[in-house]
């Protein structure tokens, strides 16, 4: 069998570690044709040791020159590239078979694109790429006759307990006619399920990158903590399963052992169980529709023997209801509330603004600005650029009123 080569975009990021480790247990399937990063050329550098990419591509250029001088040095033969053009290069080039979008934020819209736009098989776990330019994205999918697999645990679950010989790939089905009646999206809940909102005033980074179940980066770990995360995910799952929202359900599961489940009319709800660790559904994509480890230990079920459910609450966590009325006005809202969030985790991690400001910077972006078509790339792309500056403007008003006094907020 021919293996499969792939671009590994973010192998520097918490996903790339865990492709890069399944990789590792199935040597004869995969060769790696290219690694990217941002800044951390040093980390980088020692992947292209071990893994004698053809390519290795730092976004930051300065980074890059760095990599070019230690790869040269240590006269290795990868060939180093930098900037959005580097970074949709390897994401096009021909040799490629399959990409695996792991890049944080909106950054990762464009290399995801390119990807899609070559027909490649794409790995997706960037998930804001899709949630920014949704229809537009599943649409070139489809004109491109691309191949769009999940990687996020959630869709990765619905992906296998969806009547699997029904999905088109982005060409809308009828879910209905095939008796789906709910897909069921769970969430741990993240590190503040049990805290009051009186608690959630005085958080810190650090606690709210401490997520219980799941060792990821920091971006998304605050949004776990926000539920934004989960809000990011109703969204992903509409447009990867062209399902509405009224047919997505979340449902908190503190443990993480059933990654997500589909409910059938005949009564009958399919789950996907396992153990939290984001090498299965890599290892799923990567194989499919064939199997591979993936390094994960079994599901020990009887040390697993409680598994809890509740509604989630959204008053202590606004972000959710935010991305599901994004996902009903449409348009270019999934774009707006997905910058204003970028740019408040930032603020927040920066200590900036205080955890329960996040939801408020979003909640106001979204009312400032008028919501067109996402029809094309300028318009999305458009509303990305608006949306960062209002939400920018705004964490500067907020500014203006406070004071930050040892990681903790004081009005005046
Ligand atoms: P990390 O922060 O751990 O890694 C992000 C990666 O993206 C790094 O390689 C980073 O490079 C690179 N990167 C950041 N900014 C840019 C940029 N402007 N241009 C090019 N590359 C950039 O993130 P995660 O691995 O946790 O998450 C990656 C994606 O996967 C996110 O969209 C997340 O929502 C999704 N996801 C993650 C899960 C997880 O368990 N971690 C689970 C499900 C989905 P550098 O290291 O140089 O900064
Ligand atoms: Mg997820």
């Amino acid at each position: 069998m021919a293996k499969q080569s792939i671009t590994l975009l973010g192998a520097t990021g918490s996903i790339g570690a865990s492709t890069l480790d399944v990789l590792s247990c199935n040597p004869e399937r995969f060769e790696v044709f290219a690694l990217t990063a941002n800044t951390q050329w040093e980390k980088l550098f020692e992947l292209v040791i071990k893994f004698r990419p053809l390519w290795a591509v730092c976004y930051d250029d300065t980074s890059s020159e760095q990599l070019q001088k230690a790869i040269g040095e240590a006269g290795l033969s990868t060939r180093v590239a930098s900037g959005l053009t580097g970074l949709q290069m390897v994401a096009s080039d021909p040799a490629v078979d399959t990409v695996v979008a792991a890049i944080v934020g909106a950054a990762g819209l464009l290399p995801t694109l390119s990807a899609v736009q070559t027909g490649k098989k794409i790995m997706l776990a960037n998930k804001e790429a899709l949630v920014m330019a949704g229809d537009f994205f599943m649409q070139q999918v489809i004109k491109h006759r691309a191949l769009l697999l999940p990687v996020d645990s959630e869709h990765n679950a619905l992906f296998q307990c969806l009547p699997n010989h029904h999905y088109k790939n982005g060409v809308s089905v009828n879910w209905c006619q095939l008796g789906v009646e709910k897909l069921v999206l769970t969430a741990s809940g993240g590190p503040f399920l049990n805290k009051s909102l009186e608690d959630l005033q005085q958080i810190t980074p650090d606690q709210a990158c401490a997520h219980p179940n799941w060792r990821m980066g920091r971006k998304i770990s605050v949004d776990s903590a926000t539920l934004m995360n989960k809000g990011l995910e109703v969204i992903e799952a509409s447009y990867l399963y062209g399902i509405s929202e009224n047919y997505i359900d979340v449902l908190v599961h503190p443990q993480s052992i059933i990654h997500s489940m589909v409910s059938y009319k005949d009564g009958s709800v399919i789950a996907e169980l396992g153990n939290p660790d984001m090498r299965t559904p890599i290892a799923h994509v990567l194989a499919w529709p064939d199997r591979i480890s993936s390094g994960v230990e079994p599901l020990d079920m009887v040390m697993n023997n409680r598994l809890d459910f509740s509604a989630p609450d959204l008053v202590k966590f606004p972000c959710l209801a935010l991305a599901y009325r994004a996902l009903q006005l449409g348009g270019t809202a999934p774009a707006i509330i997905n910058a204003a969030n970028e740019v408040a985790v930032a603020a927040f991690l920066q200590q900036d603004i205080a955890f329960l400001q996040i939801a408020e910077v979003i909640e106001m972006t979204l009312k400032q600005l008028d919501i067109t078509s996402a029809e094309v790339l300028e318009s999305i792309l458009l509303a990305d650029k608006q949306a960062r500056q209002v939400a920018t403007d705004i964490i500067q008003s907020f500014n203006e009123k406070t004071e930050i006094l040892t990681g903790s907020l004081k009005v005046d």
